[in-house]
């Protein structure tokens, strides 16, 4: 059996890489987790006018001394494009947040440090203002042409994630980028469930469960799994354990996805047919992997079957990866997280591929298994120390789909061989690989 490093290292290698690059707009819901393809400059200066920081008094003068001055000139932050006459020596100007300063601005005194003196008959304008401030410095509150983002300069580098929180979108908007950005193509995600006793339960009608059936979770599960990394997921059904129809579903499988998930028929059983059809002759894959020593999720495959080329498009495709996962629902989730995810990330070109991992402290005492065990808990920050703390999900049957239910972390409990103990204690501090938010 394999250790999950060594497993982790054959899906780095054998996996491909990114594949040819698409244009995607501004506005695509793909762009969130997508790569830059390319590096990408400043088509302009942001700003590009001198703008105002504050609401406040464009002054001509450095050493502007405290006292009354005429306001010759009002500008707000719109788009009436035309500059103001220049503001000469003892003039003022009003001027707005985000408003561009007139000509001749040294610097902007802010409106906490002034006083109205005077309007217009008609009281619509102001005319005289009491400058309060003292020693005010050029440039004092004006955002400069281009210190924000400077034109020509490298806003986002090849090999950028756009994430949904961390910004890209918005710089990306911020200098008009709303048309072709090129980012690599995400992989499409096949989701198969196999098992004679699987009952459908998104397609057709709803039904109760004859003797010795269970009803299919892991395929809708996993589908939103998919689905909410910001990979797109195709639904391909349940295949029954019959080696031709699973063949026949495979084969059409990959010429849709580029990766393809099965969970169900890795165990030992006579009915256990993803092995050898993934290896048959029709199919023509490699296996990788197909026992590691980890709890739960011994019996996860991994497989990449080379491009075919039959002359006609219909059947020909470039590499594959597929994943043959246990039928077991927490079996099938962990798994997913630990294998398939990192092989996703590498195939949209993201780094780092391996989820997040934290330290946390465990909450209750946790007993070893003599393979590494992935056991599914709820990570939270303590409100009193600040520290992480770990509580389990209870009953990590790999059966149990409710293992995974308020989980958001993998806490990776040692193998007792390794640990060379039985069971570790509360208040001790391991690894948790964080599968959602804490
Ligand atoms: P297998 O590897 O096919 O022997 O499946 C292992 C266990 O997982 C069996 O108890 C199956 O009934 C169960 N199982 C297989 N596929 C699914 C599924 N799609 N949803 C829920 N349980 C499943
Ligand atoms: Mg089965």
């Amino acid at each position: 059996m394999l250790p999950v490093n060594t497993a982790l290292d054959l899906i780095a290698e054998h996996t491909p890489g990114p594949g040819e690059p698409v244009t995607l707009p501004l506005s695509s819901r793909l762009l969130t987790g997508s790569v830059m393809a390319e590096d990408v400059y400043s088509p302009n200066h942001v700003p590009n006018y001198r703008a105002s920081i504050v609401d406040g008094y464009a002054v001509a003068d450095a050493d502007l001394q405290p006292g009354v001055y005429p306001v010759v000139a009002v500008s707000h932050a719109s788009s009436h494009g035309v500059e103001k006459p220049l503001l000469k020596s003892g003039q003022i100007a009003r001027v707005t947040t985000g408003a561009p300063v007139p000509p001749g601005t040294v610097a902007v005194v802010m409106v906490e440090e002034t006083e109205l003196v005077s309007t217009t008959e008609d009281g619509t304008e102001e005319r005289e203002v009491h400058i309060l401030a003292k020693n005010i410095q050029a440039s004092e509150n004006i955002r400069e042409v281009g210190s924000d983002i400077k034109k020509g300069s490298l806003v986002l580098s090849q090999g950028t994630v756009i994430s949904g929180t961390a910004g890209e979108i918005g710089v990306l908007a911020s200098l008009g980028l709303t048309e072709n950005i090129k980012v690599y193509r995400k992989p499409v995600v096949g989701v198969l469930s196999t098992g004679d006793e699987v009952v459908d339960t998104l397609n057709g009608e709803k039904r109760s469960l004859e003797y010795g059936e269970i009803y299919d979770s892991n395929r809708p599960m996993l589908l939103e799994t998919v689905r909410s990394w910001g990979f797109k997921a195709v639904d391909l059904g349940i295949a029954r354990d019959v080696d031709a129809e699973l063949s026949i579903t495979i084969h059409k499988a990959l010429s849709q996805v580029d990766l393809l998930i099965t969970t169900g028929g890795v165990s030992m059983g006579e009915l256990d047919l993803l092995k050898p059809t993934l290896v048959s002759k029709a199919i023509g894959g490699t296996i990788h992997f197909g026992r590691v020593a980890m709890k739960p999720g011994k019996p996860t495959t991994f497989v990449t079957v080379p491009a075919r080329d039959d002359g006609c498009n219909t059947n020909s495709y470039a590499e594959k990866v597929v994943f043959a996962l246990p039928g077991n629902p927490a079996s099938a989730s962990v798994t997913f997280h630990l294998f398939v995810l990192p092989a996703l990330r590498k195939m949209a070109g993201q780094t780092p591929q391996s989820l997040p991992r934290v330290r946390v402290i465990l909450d209750q005492a946790l007993s070893l298994d003599p393979r590494a065990e992935y056991h599914r808990v709820h990570v939270a920050q303590d409100p009193t120390t600040g520290a992480l703390v770990a509580t389990s999900t209870g009953g990590q049957r790999s059966s149990r789909v409710g293992s995974i239910q308020g989980a958001n972390g993998l806490l990776i409990l040692p193998s007792s061989r390794d640990a060379k103990r039985t069971r570790m204690e509360k208040g001790d501090i391991l690894d948790a690989i964080l599968i959602n938010k804490l």
